[in-house]
This record gives structure tokens, C-alpha cells and sequence, in this order.
């Protein structure tokens, strides 16, 4: 499994984005650190309205914009998924396209 990590342009550290890539199936894993920044009782009233199955219209997500010189290497990231799993012992169907 490789790792790979991809700063934001705002150079926020919590903006990193790591993107793993399975070379031998091409899977690829994206993961981006969530803010934890409120206090424990604000988390603590986030948790229990999560138990009830309270859905927030924003949903726990945060971004990465990805600086322009990093965009040839996740390209080149996803380039390699692709050719690995087009790869017919890789492909289910073994089907092309
Ligand atoms: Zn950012």
C-alpha cells in the first residue's frame, strides 16, 4: 500500500489529505482528517443527536483543494488504478471499458 499526501492550498494542516493506492487490486483510499475543535459538551450533543439518527444538511465533511502542482500526481494516482484494475484478472466481468 502506498501513501501519498496532498497538502491544501491554504496550508491548513488539517486540510492534508492522504490518498492510498493498493497496487495490486488498484483500489484507492482517500482519507481527510475531520475537525475535532468544539468543545466535549458540544461533541457530546453531536454524538447523542447522531444516536437518534439527527442528519445534519452539512454532513462531517471538510476539503482539500489540491495546489496545481499536485494535480499531475493524483492524475498519475489514478492513471495507475485504472490500467491495474482494467487488467483482466483484475476486472469481474472481464469486460473492458
Ligand atoms: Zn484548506
Amino acid at each position: 500500500m502506498q501513501e501519498h499526501f496532498f497538502g491544501c492550498k491554504c496550508g491548513c494542516l488539517q486540510h492534508v489529505t492522504m490518498i492510498s493506492f493498493d497496487e495490486e487490486c488498484g483500489e484507492v483510499y482517500v482519507e481527510t482528517f475531520l475537525n475535532h475543535y468544539l468543545p466535549l459538551w458540544q461533541r457530546i450533543k453531536t454524538a447523542v443527536k447522531y444516536a437518534f439518527g439527527h442528519k445534519s444538511p452539512w454532513g462531517a465533511y471538510d476539503c482539500t483543494i489540491f495546489k496545481d502542482n499536485d494535480v499531475p500526481k493524483l492524475i498519475s494516482l489514478l492513471e495507475r488504478a485504472r490500467r491495474i484494475t482494467e487488467q483482466p484478472q483484475n476486472n469481474a466481468t472481464g469486460a473492458q471499458g
